[in-house]
């Protein structure tokens, strides 16, 4: 698991708009001073969803859901917390050094296709043994 410190969070958080984040997965309409936009987390018709630019928040009045930048990422997306982090990271191009697990072959896998190579070119030296090239090699085996 990625970890990001608080601080850091927090520096992310300061510098990603909230209207822009989501601008960039929903259209937001302005209404007065107000931004609304068609809620993405239950089944929506009417712009239900509110963003304070003020608080920087997400809320929507009708089901509910609500809450920072991340948060919104984080549940759009389906991924977990700190992949929301990230992902806003990259979104206002914040310099994050994250180890994120990457997948890595299992050491084994690398010599596992020479074994088999290797098992392959044994079986074939018994099988020529035993075909017809391989009587001829016997016979000349008994004649001496
Ligand atoms: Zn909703």
């Amino acid at each position: 698991m990625a970890f990001i410190k608080d601080e850091i969070i927090q520096e992310i958080r300061r510098k990603a708009r909230i209207e822009d984040i989501i601008g960039q997965y929903l259209p937001i309409e302005k209404k007065g001073r107000s931004l609304k936009c068609v809620c993405p987390f239950h089944d929506d018709h009417d712009p239900s969803m509110s963003i304070s630019t003020d608080k920087q928040i997400f809320k929507c009045f009708v089901c509910g859901t609500g809450g920072n930048v991340f948060q919104f990422v984080e549940k759009f997306e389906k991924i977990s917390f700190y992949e929301a982090v990230v992902k806003v990271a990259q979104m206002v191009n914040y310099p994050l050094d994250v180890a994120l697990p990457t997948q890595e072959k299992p050491v084994d896998s690398r010599f596992s296709d020479f074994y088999k190579v290797l098992n392959e070119s044994i079986l074939y030296s018994q099988f020529q043994l035993e075909s017809v090239d391989g009587i001829h090699v016997k016979e000349y085996l008994h004649k001496r």
